[in-house]
C-alpha cells in the first residue's frame, strides 16, 4: 500500500521560515488522491511571468510520460500536479567545474533561482542537481521539503523541472531534469520512484544489485530469467573490462534507462508495474460497505469500482460460500435462494493478469480481495459487513531442487492455507501459514516436475502459483 507519503517537518534553528504558499495546477486527475500515485512537478528557474510556460512544459512532460508504456496502460493510477514556484532569474547555474569534459569554452554562469539548480554537479557536466554536491544540496532539500509540506503534503513523488534547454538531469530523492527532452525526467523518475538503475556505462561505485542490474550470469537464476529470449532480453555486460564487465543488464542500447527516446525494456517495465501495485490497490471503492438492513429487497447488488488498466488487464473472481459464482464482472446480484441461514461470505478476488508481468518467475504476486459477510436468517438479511485485504506473496527460488520459501503477507492478518498439488491433482502437502511467516518447504525428496501452490484465505482460493522442482 502507499508507503511513500511523507509528512515532513524540518525545523532547524536558523532555517525556520514561514509557510510559502504557491499556486498548484492539476495536470492529470484520475481520482481520489488517497488511491493514486500523486506526482508533483516543481518549477525551477522560471520567473513569475514564465510560470505559464512552466505549466505548458509540465503538461508536455505529463503527455509524453503517459503516451509511453507502461504509464500509458496505468495512467488511471496517477494524478499529476504542478506547483508554480517563481525564481528571481531564469535557467540554472553552470559553474564550468565539470571534470569529465573540457569546460574551457564555457563561461561560468550563475543565476538566482529558487532551488539553486546547477550543472556540473559531482564534477559531471550533464548532471543537473539542486546542489553542486550532497553537502550543498542539504539546505535545498530542506527548502524542497517545506515547499511540499506547505503546498502538497500528500505527494508520493516530486520532480523538479528546470527551465533550460541544455541537456541534464539526475535521479535521487527528488529527481531533477532540464526541459531539453522530457524523456530525461521520465528516465530520472525510473530511478527515483521505481528503483531502476542506469543501463549505460557507469563509474564503479554505482554498480549494485537492482531490478535491471546484476552480477548473476546463470540463465536459470538471473532475476529476469523469465524474459530471456523475449522482447530481445538477454544478459549484456555494462563494459568490456574492469568492474563494469562484471555487471549485466537486460538489453543493450534498447532501454530508456540507457538511451532516451527508447521504450523501457521488458524488465524495467515489469519493475515499474510491480511498484505501482506495491503502492496502489486496484480497488478504488465498492458498495455496499457496512450496512444494517431492516427490510431487505432481493436481489442484493454488490459493486466493485476498479482502477482499470488500458486495455483492462484486471481479472476478478467472485466466490460465494466457497463456490465460484462469476468471473471478470464488476457487479453481481445475489438472490435470496443463493443464501444459507447464518453467515454467508462473498469474496471478490482481483489480480492484474497483464502479460507485462511474468509473475511465474517474478518474485512477488499481488492479489486484492473484498469480502462481504452477509448475515441471513429466516427474518431476512440483518447486516452486511465488508473488509478489503491485499496480499503480497513471494515464492523463491523458483525453480529449485532444494528448499523453497513462501512468504505470504496480508493487511488483515488473515491466516492462510497453502496446498501443494501435483500435476495429477493429488494434494502433496497442506500448510497453515500465519501472516508474514516465512514458510520453508524442503523439496529434496519430491520428484522433478511442476507443482501447483494454491493459496486460500478463509477457505477462498485467492491465488495459484506454479512451482518447479528441478
Ligand atoms: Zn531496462
Amino acid at each position: 500500500m502507499k508507503s511513500l507519503v511523507l509528512f515532513i517537518i524540518f525545523i532547524t534553528n536558523s532555517l525556520l521560515v514561514s509557510a510559502q504558499i504557491f499556486d498548484v495546477d492539476t495536470l492529470l486527475f484520475s481520482g481520489n488522491s488517497e488511491k493514486r500515485i500523486n506526482l508533483v512537478v516543481l518549477s525551477e528557474g522560471y520567473q513569475p511571468d514564465e510560470l505559464g510556460e512552466f505549466i505548458t512544459h509540465a503538461t508536455s512532460f505529463k503527455n509524453s510520460m503517459f503516451s509511453q508504456s507502461p504509464f500509458l496502460e496505468y495512467i488511471n493510477y496517477f494524478n499529476v500536479f504542478a506547483i508554480k514556484i517563481p525564481s528571481n532569474e531564469s535557467g540554472a547555474d553552470h559553474p564550468a567545474t565539470a571534470t569529465d569534459v573540457n569546460e574551457s569554452e564555457i563561461t561560468p554562469t550563475f543565476v538566482d533561482t529558487y532551488f539553486n539548480a546547477t550543472f556540473d554537479a559531482f564534477g559531471y557536466h550533464r548532471y543537473i542537481y539542486y546542489g553542486i554536491d550532497y553537502t550543498d544540496a542539504a539546505s535545498t532539500e530542506v527548502k524542497i521539503n517545506s515547499v511540499l509540506a506547505d503546498n502538497f503534503p500528500t505527494y508520493d513523488q516530486a520532480l523538479i523541472l528546470v527551465n533550460t534547454t541544455e541537456y541534464g538531469g539526475t535521479g535521487g530523492k527528488f529527481p531533477i531534469a532540464s526541459i531539453s527532452s522530457y524523456d530525461i525526467a521520465i528516465h530520472e523518475l525510473g530511478h527515483s520512484l521505481f528503483n531502476l538503475k542506469d543501463e549505460y556505462f557507469l563509474p564503479d561505485i554505482y554498480y549494485a544489485e537492482a531490478i535491471n542490474m546484476t552480477q548473476e550470469t546463470n540463465t536459470s537464476l538471473i532475476k529476469w530469467k523469465n524474459w530471456i529470449g523475449t522482447n530481445g532480453v538477454d544478459i549484456n555486460p555494462y563494459g568490456s573490462s574492469g568492474v563494469s564487465a562484471t555487471w549485466y543488464k537486460p538489453r543493450h542500447l534498447q532501454c530508456k534507462m540507457e538511451l532516451l527516446n527508447k521504450p523501457f525494456c521488458a524488465v524495467c517495465k515489469e519493475g515499474i508495474i510491480e511498484k505501482i501495485h506495491d503502492l496502489i490497490s486496484p480497488i478504488d471503492s465498492y458498495t455496499p460497505e457496512n450496512i444494517t438492513i431492516n427490510t431487505p429487497s432481493f436481489p442484493l447488488d454488490f459493486q466493485l469500482n476498479l482502477i482499470k488498466t488500458i486495455p483492462n488487464s484486471l481479472e476478478s473472481i467472485w466466490i460465494l460460500n466457497a463456490n465460484n459464482i462469476d468471473n471478470n464482472v464488476d457487479n453481481i446480484s445475489i438472490e435470496e435462494t443463493d443464501l444459507k441461514t447464518g453467515t454467508n461470505t462473498l469474496t471478490a478476488v482481483i489480480n492484474d493478469a497483464t502479460t507485462s508481468l511474468r509473475v511465474d518467475n517474478h518474485e512477488t504476486l499481488h492479489v486484492y480481495t473484498v469480502t462481504w459477510s452477509i448475515n441471513y436468517s429466516t427474518l431476512g438479511i440483518e447486516t452486511i459487513v465488508s473488509d478489503v485485504n491485499s496480499f503480497n506473496m513471494s515464492v523463491f527460488p523458483n525453480p529449485t531442487n532444494d528448499v523453497i520459501n513462501f512468504t505470504l503477507e496480508n493487511t488483515l492478518d488473515t491466516p492462510l492455507k497453502l496446498e501443494i498439488i501435483s500435476m495429477d491433482g493429488k494434494t502433496i502437502q497442506s500448510y497453515n501459514v500465519t501472516n508474514s511467516e516465512n514458510l520453508q518447504i524442503d523439496m529434496n525428496t519430491w520428484s522433478q516436475g511442476i507443482y501447483l501452490a494454491k493459496v486460500y484465505a478463509n477457505n477462498d482460493l485467492i491465488a495459484n502459483k506454479r512451482i518447479v522442482k528441478n
